[in-house]
């Protein structure tokens, strides 16, 4: 984009947001789903080990991902699920086939610290694109927000913002850290205690609206520096928005919000000379 470019017309983007088909990335079922109690003691686990805690799955997870475990690290215990038939005889003589469900503790994942590319050229980590236009630091920098490691053991989540402290995490295995990086940002705009009380009468707004107004932000944000992801943040908004009359009450009440948000980030990162023009 040169200097003169203006924007592309949001209000048809926003439109289209919530009108056009989307899809629901891959990238949420990468990983597989941890108990609430292995996660904690998964945690537990990296801690004592001096492991920076991350995500973590499998030798073959890891292999599938285009990583390998390191030589010489110990893998972390979980409990698994373990299921076997088994015959009970009855009084009368008869076999009765039962199923026992009972768990094991299982030397079984390795965490994102104790992995290496297979692959230098091809860590299996997507890199930040640069843009001509818009400067990542630079946003955070102005915007007063704190990038903080990613320290969530579920690696299908790509990232994590904590609203009241202005920080956000992006999962170094994310496949769109960009798009990440804007829908955390504008977590920290839209939806801190501060934010919540300048623009939401009667409190606290619900999460899908929260996770709907984060990714229509990430997608004006990306749509206009020409980035990809716009088909999946149609698929993440459609998906927490559910019904069409929920998503017409979205379009009413939350495009101001979400304009508002995407002007301050892309304006905030704008490199000098470059600033995109408000209309
Ligand atoms: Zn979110």
């Amino acid at each position: 984009m040169s200097n003169n470019t203006t924007r592309p017309d949001w209000g048809k983007l926003f439109a289209s947001l919530l009108t056009e088909p989307g899809k629901l990335g891959e990238h949420y079922r990468l990983f597989h789903r941890y108990s609430l109690g292995n996660q904690a003691m998964a945690v537990f686990e990296m801690t004592i080990r001096g492991i920076p805690i991350g995500p973590i799955s499998s030798f073959n997870g890891w292999k599938r991902l285009g990583r390998r475990v390191k030589k010489g690290e110990k893998a972390i215990a979980l409990w698994m699920p373990v299921v076997k038939k088994d015959a009970i005889r009855k009084d009368d003589g008869t076999d009765e086939e039962v199923t026992k469900r009972f768990f094991i503790m299982k030397n079984n994942w390795f965490a994102l610290a104790q992995t290496e590319p297979i692959d230098p050229e091809n860590p299996g980590t997507v890199p930040i694109p640069e843009t001509p236009t818009w400067d990542r630091e630079l946003a955070l920098k102005n915007l007063g927000i704190t990038e903080v490691p990613f320290t969530e053991v579920d690696g299908n989540r790509q990232g994590f913002a904590r609203p009241d402290r202005a920080e956000i995490a992006i999962n170094p295995l994310a496949a769109m850290p960009w798009k990440t990086t804007f829908h955390e940002m504008a977590h920290c705009l839209l939806h801190s205690k501060q934010a919540d009380v300048a623009f939401v009468d009667g409190g606290h707004i619900n999460r899908s609206i929260e996770e709907a107004e984060a990714e229509a932000v990430a997608f004006l944000c990306c749509a206009t520096l020409g980035l990809p992801g716009l088909e999946e943040a149609r698929g993440y908004v459609q998906d927490w928005l559910g019904s069409p009359a929920q998503a017409e009450e979205f379009a009413k009440k939350s495009v101001a919000r979400v304009f508002a948000a995407a002007d301050k980030i892309l304006k905030a990162g704008s490199k000098a000379g470059e600033g995109v023009d408000h209309e």
